[in-house]
């Protein structure tokens, strides 16, 4: 299986990484190897000093599909959570700066925090759903999926047109603002709606 990530979704995230509103969704991938195993915490790779989180919506992909037309997009999926895209950020700023891809620093083990699935008819509105991020019980993000730039059938859609999405594939939908670094000690807790999707440790 393969993550497929969205970058730059939600305005006043743009902004306060001072990128550019894309014309079109940003997309990169993580492999299977950059998922945290379950209930494990999150060790501070060797090669960076730092780490930020970023708490994203995710929905799994259930069947097999290409070139996925928008209004076709919901068939596709039946399950959504929440989880961390892990980013070590100052290599991810000198890989920009350079014009190089962005592995290294998104892509690497351990990056996609993966939190509990919930049924998409449990939420009213797929387009308006609350989520939030806690360190060490102080909210640090908080979003709603009524403020993406691209809408989720809309996302499925587009990254269908590049890759065929696949049954178990998950697409990490973007973050809102109030991204930030992690130290050791630290407990991340994400929330979706009112419920604890996950909570991990950072060692
Ligand atoms: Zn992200």
């Amino acid at each position: 299986m393969k993550i497929v990530c969205i970058g730059r979704n939600y305005r006043a995230h743009i902004e306060e990484l001072e990128n550019i509103r894309p014309k079109h969704p940003v997309l990169f991938i993580k492999p299977d190897t950059s998922i945290l195993q379950k209930k494990q915490p999150f060790f501070i790779p060797h090669f960076t000093d730092e780490i930020h989180y970023e708490v994203e919506v995710m929905i799994k992909i259930n069947r097999i599909g290409k070139h996925i037309e928008q209004e076709f997009a919901p068939k596709y999926y039946s399950q959504v959570g929440l989880g961390i895209d892990f980013t070590a950020r100052t290599l991810q700023n000198d890989l920009k700066s350079k014009g190089l891809p962005w592995e290294k620093a998104k892509a690497f083990d351990g990056s996609a925090l993966i939190g509990k699935w919930f049924d998409k008819n449990q939420f009213e509105d797929i387009n308006a759903i609350s989520f939030s991020l806690k360190k060490n019980d102080t909210v640090v993000q908080e979003g709603n999926t009524s403020q993406m730039l691209w809408k989720i059938d809309e996302l499925i859609s587009y990254c269908s047109k590049f890759f065929t999405l696949k049954i178990g594939d998950v697409l990490f939908t973007g973050t809102p603002s109030g991204v930030g670094p992690v130290v050791e000690g630290d407990v991340l807790k994400g929330f979706i709606k009112s419920e604890e999707a996950f909570l991990v440790k950072i060692k």
